[in-house]
Order: C-alpha cells, then structure tokens, then sequence
C-alpha cells in the first residue's frame, strides 16, 4: 500500500482519533503512565452493519493499523524508554454515538512510559501524535 493510498483510504474510512489517559495507583497517587490512542474508522453509515466477519471492516482496520505501525517510526516521540502496544480489537465492531451510531472498527496504540523528563513531557508527545496523525488527515474527536 502506497502512502497516497493509504491516505485516501483514511479518508474514505472518515477516520478520527481519540486519546484516553493511562494512570496507575501507587502510594495513594495517581500517576499518569501512558495515553491510549484509539484510531477509529467506518466504511459504511448503515446502522445494522453489526458483522464481526465483515470483509470491508477488515480492510478499514488494515488501514488503521498500517498508521498505528508507522506511528512508532515517523512521530518523532523523541524517547527511547517508550512502550508501545497495539490493539486492533480484531472480533469487534463498535457503535458510536458520535458517528450517529455508524458501526466503525478501531485500533488502540498503547504508548507507555516509566519516567517522565520533563514537565512539559506529556504535552511534548501529545502535540507530535496530534501532528503525525493530522499529517495522514486523521483529525482528533
Ligand atoms: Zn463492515
């Protein structure tokens, strides 16, 4: 899959993203560890679309995950001591509110760490996934 497929098959899926904060509990405190990056796409605006067998949400989910693996390499995260994890949910298929209940499929990029640097460290890697993501026109939701 070329880059400029890969595009406009972003495009065409109306792909979005949303990020969750990831905390841990230690010594009474809450601890931000991580963020969720969850990367959602939908090929079709029927809302009964509920089929988990569903060759065209596998393809939607192909093209998610293809910009989940190039996240690691072409974000820029600038850190070497980063986890990253990813989820392609692959038996599932949601029903968004959001998308006016359209069935989409998505696939969560775990990114993780055990110490932060700086203070301005979380902001820092928020802002280069914002701009990797809008780069390939997935906007945040
Ligand atoms: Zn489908």
């Amino acid at each position: 899959m070329t880059n400029q497929v890969l595009q406009s098959l972003v495009a065409e899926y109306n792909s979005f993203w949303q990020v969750w904060p990831q905390y841990e509990q230690a010594n009474g405190e809450r601890r931000l560890i991580g963020f969720e990056v969850e990367l959602i796409g939908s090929h079709t605006s029927d809302l009964n679309h509920v089929d988990p067998a569903c060759r065209r949400c596998r393809s939607v989910r192909a093209v998610l995950l293809a910009i989940a693996d190039l996240l690691p390499r072409e974000a820029n995260l600038g850190e070497n001591s980063l986890t990253y994890n990813i989820d392609s949910h692959s038996n599932s298929v949601l029903c968004l509110p959001a998308l006016g209940n359209r069935s989409a499929v998505s696939v969560s990029i775990y990114v993780s760490w055990n110490r932060s640097n700086s203070q301005s460290f979380e902001t820092d890697m928020l802002t280069a996934i914002k701009s990797f993501l809008n780069r390939w026109g997935i906007h945040q939701r």
